[in-house]
């Protein structure tokens, strides 16, 4: 008779519990998974996925205006919200299909309810004990609202997934990655968009030169960027809300999104009273193999805060497989993850941006090129692609790519391969590019602009 009724227990069904279940399975471990919400978690639901579809749906604007000068004539445009939220959920309920299918088929039992630890072995789900060699928290992050007067009547990305109808003006509240994103999103469908970010330049984190293009970018598309701006309050008006900044000023808005960051889905878990030590900001601290300060239980993804992307969590939740049920301990490679802006133009980066470079004290050559895209020779926009190599002098080791710019997120991952080699410049330059492409410009860069 087995000491407990399973040999895992997961908390939350979204990319990396989903995995570690799967994986643990086909080991032969006993897994259930406990599920409150959404098969497929945040990068299914209210993510990545969904996120990419209103991408697509934002760039046919600038299509049809681009085809024209190669001699298409496009007829009468109109765009139908309803239409496009009613097709993007149908995919999203076929992927939640895809994700039981594939719990089932592995032979994961899917509890689909709220669960709690209440010991290292124990967890309370539908007022039911159930009791696990191990426990797998991987109940990722929620948005974080800051607290300001009004600030209820902000929505933030979950809700602008879902909303009834287009707003003809919107005001984003934050400048990380998924705010700039929704910045190109409701402009391109044609929303009346301004962005607001607390300092001097938003995307913090990223190569100066992908937050200085992409901001003058997004400028000359029309989007109100503004910055080193703070909010004082958001107050209902007349047609809508009003956001009401710190100097007084004041901008007319019928949305008010705010992506103000995310925090860990730690609180109601129970991980406190079980033991489980959390960081200040609520993650839960685990050690390179994503073990807990109490031996059975784990965690991965973004409750623990170490770099909120699917393919992490998903990365992780593979390793936890193999060190509980494969005899095989494995730490999460972090080394060169790329990452992709799903902004309009893309911004994409692999390795260490000029800064973190010169912060470790190395001494980098430094390649840049700017140019304007093959395609907008013939439709006019007046868009600029940005790319740059950061490269160690002393190894001639590429460091860093950086790219603003179309196809941005295709042309990142062979790079990141070429860096986990540990690529060097002249291998760069020793290879043939795709003639005509943007990307070949990443293999043809010469000259040192620092
Ligand atoms: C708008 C947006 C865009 C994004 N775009 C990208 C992108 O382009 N690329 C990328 O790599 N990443 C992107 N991300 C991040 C990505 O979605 C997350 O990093 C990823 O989903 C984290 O996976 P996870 O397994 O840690 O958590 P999640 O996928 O969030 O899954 C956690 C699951 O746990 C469930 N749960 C929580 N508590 C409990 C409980 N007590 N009991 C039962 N179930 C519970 C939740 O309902 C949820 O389904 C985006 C995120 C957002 C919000």
């Amino acid at each position: 008779m087995a000491q407990y009724d399973y040999d895992l227990f997961t908390i939350g069904a979204g990319s990396g519990g989903v995995r570690a279940s799967r994986v643990s399975a086909s080991f032969g471990a006993r897994v259930a998974i406990a599920e409150e919400r959404y098969l497929g978690g945040t990068c299914v639901n209210v993510g990545c996925i969904p996120k990419k579809l209103l991408v697509y749906a934002s760039h046919f604007h600038d299509d049809y205006e681009e085809a024209v000068n190669y001699g298409w004539n496009v007829g009468e445009r109109r765009f139908d919200w309803a239409t496009l939220i009613a097709n993007k959920d149908k995919e999203i309920n076929r992927l939640n299909g895809v994700y039981r299918k594939l719990l089932g088929d592995s032979g994961v039992e899917i509890i689909e309810a709220h669960a709690e630890v209440i010991d290292p072995h124990t967890i309370l789900i539908g007022g039911k004990k159930i009791t696990a060699e191990y426990i797998l928290v991987a109940v990722g992050s929620w948005p974080v609202v800051p607290k300001f007067p009004g600030a209820e009547y902000a929505i933030t990305s979950n809700e602008a997934f879902y909303l009834p109808t287009l707003p003809e003006r919107v005001v984003i509240i934050g400048g990380g990655y998924i705010g700039v994103e929704f910045a190109g999103i409701f402009h391109g469908l044609g929303v009346r968009t301004t962005q607001l970010y607390w300092d001097k330049l938003f995307l913090r984190g990223f190569d100066d030169d992908i937050r200085r293009t992409l901001a003058q970018e997004m400028r000359k598309r029309g989007i109100d960027l503004r910055f080193d701006v703070l909010v004082a309050e958001i107050a209902k008006s007349s047609t809508g809300l009003k956001v009401i900044l710190t100097d007084g000023s004041a901008i007319e808005a019928d949305q008010v999104l705010c992506a103000t960051g995310r925090t860990s889905k730690t609180p109601n878990l129970g991980l406190e009273k079980a033991g489980v030590k959390l960081t200040s900001n609520g993650a839960v601290n685990v050690d390179a193999y994503s073990k807990s300060n109490i031996d059975s239980i784990y965690a991965i993804g973004d409750c623990t805060d170490r770099m909120m992307l699917t393919p992490v969590a998903i990365a992780e939740g593979m390793a936890v497989a193999n060190t509980l049920f494969n005899n095989k301990p494995t730490k999460p490679n972090y080394q060169n993850v790329a990452t992709a802006i799903f902004s309009t133009p893309s911004c994409s980066t692999v390795g260490l941006t000029e800064q973190e470079a010169r912060e470790q004290n190395y001494a980098v050559d430094i390649f840049r090129t700017s140019f304007k895209p093959l395609k907008h020779t013939v439709t006019g926009r007046d868009e600029r692609t940005m790319m740059k190599l950061v490269v160690d002098q002393t190894t001639d080791k590429v460091l860093g790519c950086h790219m603003v710019g179309p196809n941005a997120e295709e042309i990142i991952q062979g790079l990141a391969v070429a860096l986990n080699c540990g690529a060097t410049k002249a291998q760069f330059d020793a290879t043939v590019g795709v003639h005509p492409s943007a990307a070949e410009e990443f293999v043809t860069m010469r000259t040192k602009v620092v």
